[in-house]
C-alpha cells in the first residue's frame, strides 16, 4: 500500500481473517495512514461522520465490513466497499409485494436495526450443501421464523434451526441482509412486534444435522430435511419466490 508517494506500507492479514475481516483491516490501516495527510489538506479526517467532528471507524459487524460512528453505532453506518449487489442480484433486490401480509419489502445488505427484526431465516451450510425443509403441503423453505418477545436474533436462529431442521449451529452467525418491510395491515402479526415497519433478517451459518425436527405444535410441521447443493436447493425453493437462488448466491459470495 502506498500513499502520497511515500514508502510503501505493509498491511498484515492474519490467516483465516476472511473477506470482510480483511476489508476492515485494510480500511483501518489505510485510514490511519491517510488521516494525517487528509487532515492537513481538508482540516478534517475522513470518512466524515455526518454531523460529528470525528471520522467513521472501520468495524466488522455481523460479518459485514462497515464504517460506523465511533460514538454511537446507531447514529451512522455504511458499507466500506460499495458492491453493486443490486445489479448483480436483480431478483433478490427487486421490490417485493407479499400479499399474505399486505407487505411491501426491499432487500438490503445493510444490517437492520436489531429492534426492527421480526423474523430470522437461515442458510444453514453443511460443507458446500444447504439445508432446506419440506412441510406436509410439499412446500420447501429455509429454516427460520418469528422472533419471540425478548429473544435475540441468535437465539431465534438456533431455536428455529432445531425445531425445523433438527440442526445445530456450529459456526458464527453472519447476516446476509434483510428485507426491509412495511405492512398496510392495521396491526402487527404479533402484539410485541414493531409496526408498520419491520425487517426480515437472513443469515448464514455452518450447521450440523444430527437430530430430527422437534415440530412444536405452534410451528411448521416438517416432514423432510435435506442438505443439497445450492442449485438444487434453489430449484426446490423457487416455486414460492424467484429470488432464493440469488440469496443462496449471496451466501456463497459474502
Ligand atoms: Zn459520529
Amino acid at each position: 500500500m502506498e500513499f502520497g508517494g511515500e514508502t510503501p506500507m505493509p498491511v498484515f492479514f492474519p490467516l483465516g481473517i476472511g473477506r470482510a475481516g480483511g476489508t476492515v483491516r485494510m480500511a483501518d490501516q489505510l485510514q490511519d495512514r491517510a488521516v494525517e495527510h487528509v487532515a492537513e489538506l481538508f482540516g478534517a479526517a475522513l470518512p466524515a461522520c455526518p454531523g460529528h467532528r470525528h471520522p467513521l471507524s472501520a468495524r466488522l459487524v455481523d460479518g459485514n465490513a462497515l464504517w460506523e460512528c465511533p460514538a454511537d453505532r446507531d447514529h451512522h453506518r455504511e458499507p466500506i466497499v460499495v458492491t453493486d449487489w443490486a445489479a448483480a442480484l436483480p431478483r433478490l433486490f427487486a421490490p417485493q409485494r407479499w400479499d399474505w401480509g399486505g407487505i411491501d419489502a426491499r432487500f438490503s445488505t445493510v444490517p437492520p436495526d436489531p429492534d426492527a427484526v421480526t423474523n430470522v431465516h437461515l442458510v444453514g451450510r453443511v460443507g458446500d450443501r444447504v439445508v432446506i425443509c419440506r412441510d406436509g403441503t410439499d412446500h420447501w423453505f429455509l429454516p427460520g421464523g418469528t422472533r419471540e418477545p425478548d429473544e435475540s436474533t441468535e437465539d431465534c436462529a438456533a431455536r428455529e434451526m432445531l425445531e425445523e431442521a433438527g440442526a445445530r449451529i456450529v459456526g458464527p452467525l453472519r447476516a446476509l441482509g434483510a428485507h426491509h418491510a412495511v405492512t398496510d395491515r392495521p396491526r402487527p402479526y404479533r402484539p410485541h412486534q414493531p409496526h408498520p415497519e419491520f425487517a426480515w433478517l437472513w443469515c448464514v451459518a455452518d450447521v450440523v444435522l444430527d437430530s430430527t425436527p422437534t415440530n412444536p405444535p405452534d410451528g411448521e410441521q416438517v416432514v423432510e430435511v435435506r442438505a443439497c447443493p445450492p442449485a438444487e436447493a434453489a430449484a426446490l425453493l423457487n416455486p414460492s419466490a424467484d429470488w432464493y437462488g440469488e440469496l443462496l448466491d449471496l451466501a456463497q459470495l459474502l
